[in-house]
């Protein structure tokens, strides 16, 4: 046993440039697997009182067509608006500063099935929604206005989505929001300073340490590498890398964007069986802000953040030390890449 899987340390996370303490000794107890009894996921394929199924009305009394593949919509409680009007300019002190903010707000069906998640999605029905998300940033980044397209999505009561048919979000915006300004940041100085991508560098390092005991890797496919990274805040935190560099969706040739629906499949399907349950979470692509100028520097990678710790039940908490002082966390990134290398890609419920 090293001393790094015992002993308190902070990590550097290079491409936020911020630390995370890691304290592994408070979960020197041997681990329990779940005791909770398997959770079946929403039996019903259509739920009349749902406003993302097919045919259904939505707020202000649109209905939703009949669609049987993938299908959008501008939201109807966008929390951005593309005509907002200029902020009145406060007299007084430059500190009271502020920026206009345009932006469009649109919700992204996966699937017409409400019983549905990616988990539970076979690759080709994942691979529609790749193509839509490639068509809404090409779409966006279009529009001139729009500098940032975050496309993401929540899953499951406990990280706030309010409605569990499969669905996801694309908010795109005038301005680039404040994590991927500081990724960008990041990744400029690396390249600037060594004349090499951040991510790229970091991927050989992880491929270097390997998938075996204290490695972080979880799998790899031909075109992706999932793993739990050096600096995860979150107990089962996964980092999608593209192995090639690329640093926008649009980028990826056919074959990669089958490679990344059997990487999304495949880790929602580990989440799902850690502790048999459907495994919430927030994901989300980070990739080359549309804002027209040139990024060498940005590497095209997904961050999946779930919030579960040690049972279907048992949630990690941002409290306390970690909204005063920084992130901490308990398991070790290197226990943790080794429960999900563990866990089957085949679902626990199946399909029918
Ligand atoms: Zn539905
Ligand atoms: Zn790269
Ligand atoms: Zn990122």
């Amino acid at each position: 046993m090293d001393r790094m899987s015992h002993s308190p340390h902070r990590r550097w996370n290079p491409l936020r440039q911020s630390w995370v303490l890691v304290s592994p000794h408070r979960t020197q107890r041997p681990w329990q697997g779940a005791v909770d009894a398997k959770t079946a996921p929403s039996g019903v394929s259509y739920d009349p009182q749902c406003y993302l199924c097919p045919g259904n009305q939505r707020a202000g009394g649109i209905a939703n067509p009949a669609y049987d593949g993938v299908f959008w919509f501008v939201n109807d409680y966008a929390a951005l608006l593309p005509d907002a009007a200029p902020p009145a300019q406060p007299s007084g002190s430059p500190l009271l500063k502020t920026e206009p903010a345009r932006g469009l707000c649109r919700v992204l069906c996966y699937h017409p099935d409400h019983s549905l998640t990616l988990a539970r999605m076979t690759r080709p029905e994942i691979r529609p929604v790749v193509d839509a998300w490639v068509a809404q940033y090409q779409d966006l980044a279009a529009t001139g206005w729009i500098k940032y397209v975050q496309i993401f999505e929540n899953r499951g009561a406990m990280m706030g989505a309010s409605n569990p048919h499969p669905h996801g979000q694309i908010w795109s915006t005038d301005f680039v929001p404040d994590e991927p300004a500081a990724e960008t940041r990041a990744q400029r100085e690396h390249l600037a300073l060594t004349g090499h991508c951040l991510l790229c560098e970091y991927l050989a390092a992880e491929e270097a340490a390997g998938s075996g005991d204290g490695g972080r890797i979880v799998f790899e496919n031909k075109h992706f590498t999932a793993l739990v990274p050096w600096w995860a805040i979150w107990p089962f935190e996964v980092l999608l890398l593209s192995r090639r560099h690329l640093g926008a969706m649009p980028e990826l040739t056919p074959a990669e964007r089958d490679s990344l629906a059997d990487a999304l499949h495949r880790i929602t399907v580990r989440f799902d069986n850690l502790f048999d349950t459907s495994f919430p979470y927030t994901m989300g692509f980070h990739q080359t802000p549309t804002d027209n100028a040139t990024h060498p520097e940005w590497h095209f990678h997904a961050h999946f953040y779930p919030p579960l710790l040690r049972s279907a039940t048992v949630r990690k908490f941002m409290v306390g030390f970690e909204m005063l002082g920084m992130p901490q966390r308990d398991i070790t990134p290197e226990d943790a890449a080794r429960r999900l290398r563990e866990a089957s890609e085949v679902h626990y419920w199946g399909r029918e």
